[in-house]
């Protein structure tokens, strides 16, 4: 597994690379629900990159930037294990150079849910994921359906920039008791640990009700919100019952949603989502 710095280094690795070639964008600190992209792109792709980098532009100024977990040793031994080629763990003065004023903007996709509480976090994503697949030039990128809306997002910049590169949306990898796996959890002390299963809890609750009938979309914010409510060390931030393609909130019955929502557990800000509803044909 080749370790680099700089943007030639990738680019000089990235020639001698058998193809396709799959990339998964990091903020490291990784864990199951990373390796599960790794193992997912391993599968399919003859070889891989990984990219760790916390990218400033997607934080907001009250974010947890500064405190952004890392532990790079230990993300290397992990990658080395999932037969990784290449990772690429650039400083912020190689993503962006003095005098950097470049940036991508993808409207209407940003305006909803997360965009709506992190002013500008979609802008650094979208900026710093088109310059990954520039540097980078994979086949194929892949990226969790934990960060749906992200998900949503990228999907949108590939076609809108005409990047070549499919995007594959990867399942939720989960701990035992339903919590989504994030390196924010390791903000949670133990009595918040357990509350945070109250997202999953709240989602379950949802899309149980839809399968057994309830399609209302304000019926089905309010479940989520009674069970954030009734767990006590959770704030909601907001709950969402929306269009999985365009992330606007529905009104009214509807076929298939996107159930997603944000919740403070102490100081933590944890966000999750499932699907529900099946894709029309
Ligand atoms: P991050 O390091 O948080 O930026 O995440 C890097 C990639 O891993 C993103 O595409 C995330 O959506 C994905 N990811 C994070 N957590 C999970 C999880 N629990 N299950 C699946 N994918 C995840």
């Amino acid at each position: 597994m080749r370790v680099v710095t700089e943007i030639a280094e990738v680019r000089d690795v990235r020639a001698s690379m058998a193809e396709p070639y799959g990339l998964v964008p990091t903020m490291g600190f990784l864990h199951e629900g990373h390796l599960s992209l790794v193992r997912q792109a391993r599968v399919e792709c003859e070889s891989v990159a990984v990219s760790i980098y916390v990218n400033p532009t997607q934080f907001g100024p009250s974010e947890d930037l500064e405190a952004y977990p890392s532990d790079l040793e230990q993300d290397l031994r992990m990658l080395e294990s999932e037969g990784v080629d290449l990772v690429w763990t650039p400083t912020t003065e190689v993503i962006y150079p003095s005098g950097f004023q470049t940036w991508v903007t993808v409207n209407e996709i940003s305006k909803h849910l997360e965009g709506t509480q992190r002013l500008g976090h979609f802008r650094g994503v979208a900026t710093v994921v088109a310059k990954l697949f520039n540097v980078f030039q994979p086949q194929r990128a892949y990226f969790g359906q934990k960060d749906a809306q992200q998900m949503v997002l990228i999907r949108r910049m590939a076609v809108d920039l005409n990047f070549p590169i499919e995007v594959i949306a990867c399942p939720t990898v989960r701990e035992e008791d339903g919590l989504a796996m994030s390196s924010r959890n390791s903000y949670l002390n133990t009595e918040e640990r357990k509350a945070a299963t109250v997202l999953f809890r709240a989602l379950t609750i949802a899309s149980e009700a839809f399968k057994e009938g309830e399609l209302d979309a304000g019926e089905l914010r309010s479940l989520m919100s009674e069970t954030i409510t009734s767990e006590p060390l959770a704030q909601e931030q907001y709950v969402s019952v929306a269009d999985p393609n365009t992330l606007e909130e529905l009104q009214g019955k509807v076929q298939r949603a996107l159930l997603s929502m944000a919740v403070y557990v102490g100081d933590t800000r944890l966000i999750d989502n499932v699907v529900v509803g099946e894709e029309s044909k």
